[in-house]
């Protein structure tokens, strides 16, 4: 583990400034093979980087091993994983039965030329599990799972409009914070504002009939894990019903949250649901799936039906592993990961009220987020009015404590996670909050 930071804090007002350059300092002088690692890729890659979100100055580390719940950087450092890759890595890093799944796919050959025994077991699978999903089809990730759903919808109801939420993360192509991203594809969108029942209300007055679909996470994942109360997601099953426009349920990070997903917990049935992260066992992996009458759009048996094709949708290998996964992922599993993970944050905010800090941890189950603020947190410009540098010597001194968690103050449980680790983030956000008291008691409100 790197030795923890040592900050000298002056004044009560909190010289964040200076603690955040000593703090990106010792990082740097502690992570120095992960430097010249990032030095030497950005040779070839922009920024040495291939993967956004994985990107924070001054540089990010180099992984180099994981086992179970731990993860080992490229100067040495041990890790407890936190992250579980933003939800994907929810089995740990070397899960038995997802490891033989993988080798046995192996020994049967990889790129089969066509279609193999191992697909429609995964489809059924995943029917069985999610109440709304009559038949599904897989891609390789959930960015195409969301872009598909959307065609789908375009598709069924011959309307353009795709009504999205600010702070919502459908993937790097359909992207919405404060403003629809510039990498986002060209579809005619309107963004509302998350749990605003009023103005959503106002927004299908105005657009309903040219309403194609309403895309939704049940929780803004990357958007700070702020979940959605559930009277307006009821409002958006209603109104959709009501203007003939198609609700989809982006379950990519949610669908954890229970057997059958959210909506297996909530009762709220989508129309489309869309797929990804953990079911491929950590392998590529999305999936876009609902009510028949939809997803026969796509049966190449029909004439003028849509083409989805896909060189990977199939592969063995992520067909294989999504099997596994999926039997390890039991009902009782799932019901003991959200469990585990309501308990630890709301340890973790007893402890922010009972010191007096303005900090919070947001989420449901297993998915949770800090925020340093005092106000409540429930849409995207609440996450962004927060104090982000706070956040970012969070993250710095979680790091030195060997908690690895997202720069963006994210944490994901996997099944590997115990109370062991649970106690050692607590305990290194204590001592984080001992720490850094006077920065926190200095810090603007909002
Ligand atoms: N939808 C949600 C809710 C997500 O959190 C993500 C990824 O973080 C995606 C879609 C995109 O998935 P992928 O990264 O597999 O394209």
């Amino acid at each position: 583990m790197t030795e923890p930071v040592r900050t000298t804090v002056e004044s009560p007002d909190g010289p964040l400034a200076p603690a955040l350059e000593i703090a990106r300092d010792a990082y740097a002088r502690a992570n120095r093979e992960s430097r010249r690692h990032f030095d030497s890729a950005c040779a070839h890659m922009p920024g040495g980087n291939t993967r956004t979100t994985l990107f924070h100055s001054p540089f990010p580390l180099r992984i180099v091993r994981g086992h179970d719940s731990r993860l080992w950087d490229a100067d040495g450092h041990e890790y407890v994983d936190f992250l579980g890759d933003f939800t994907a890595g929810l089995f740990g890093h070397t899960n038995p039965a997802i490891a033989a799944a993988v080798r046995s796919a192996m020994a049967d050959g990889i790129s089969l030329s066509g279609h193999n025994l191992l697909e429609a077991r995964l489809a059924a699978r995943i029917c069985h599990r999610f109440p709304s999903i009559d038949s599904v089809r897989f891609t390789n990730s959930g960015t195409e799972a969301n872009l598909l759903a959307i065609t789908a919808a375009i598709a069924k109801t011959g309307r353009r409009t795709i009504l999205v939420f600010d702070g919502a993360y459908h993937g790097s192509l359909a992207s919405f914070s404060g403003s629809s991203a510039p990498t986002n594809v060209p579809h005619e969108w309107v963004v509302g504002t998350y749990n605003d029942l009023d103005g959503t209300n106002a927004l299908f007055d105005t657009c309903a009939s040219s309403l194609a679909a309403v895309l939704v996470e049940p929780m803004l994942g990357s958007g700070g894990c702020i979940p959605a109360d559930p009277e307006f997601l009821q409002l958006l099953r209603r109104r959709t019903q009501e203007s003939g426009s198609l609700l989809i349920f982006d379950e990519v990070m949610t669908s954890r949250l229970g057997y059958g997903g959210y909506q297996g917990l909530s009762g709220i049935e989508p129309d489309l649901t869309t797929l990804g992260k953990y079911i491929g066992g950590g392998l590529s992996f999305g999936a876009f799936g609902g009510r028949s009458e939809i997803m026969s759009l796509f049966d190449p048996r029909q004439p003028r039906s849509l083409a989805h094709a896909g060189t990977f949708n199939n592969n063995v290998l992520t067909m294989s592993a999504g099997l596994a996964a999926l039997d390890e992922l039991t009902p009782e599993a799932a019901a003991e990961l959200s469990a585990r993970g309501d308990r630890l944050r709301a340890e973790l905010n007893r402890l922010f009220e009972e010191s007096g800090v303005p900090m919070v941890f947001t989420g449901l189950g297993s998915l949770m987020t800090v925020h340093f603020t005092e106000l409540e947190v429930r849409c995207g410009a609440d996450v962004r009015a927060a104090d982000q540098r706070m956040k970012e010597l969070f993250f710095f001194d979680m790091l030195a404590a060997g908690i690895y968690l997202a720069r963006r103050g994210m944490i994901a449980l996997s099944l590997t996670i115990g109370a062991a680790e649970c106690r050692l983030l607590v305990e290194a956000v204590a001592s984080f909050i001992e720490h850094r008291r006077a920065l926190l008691s200095g810090m603007a409100p909002g």
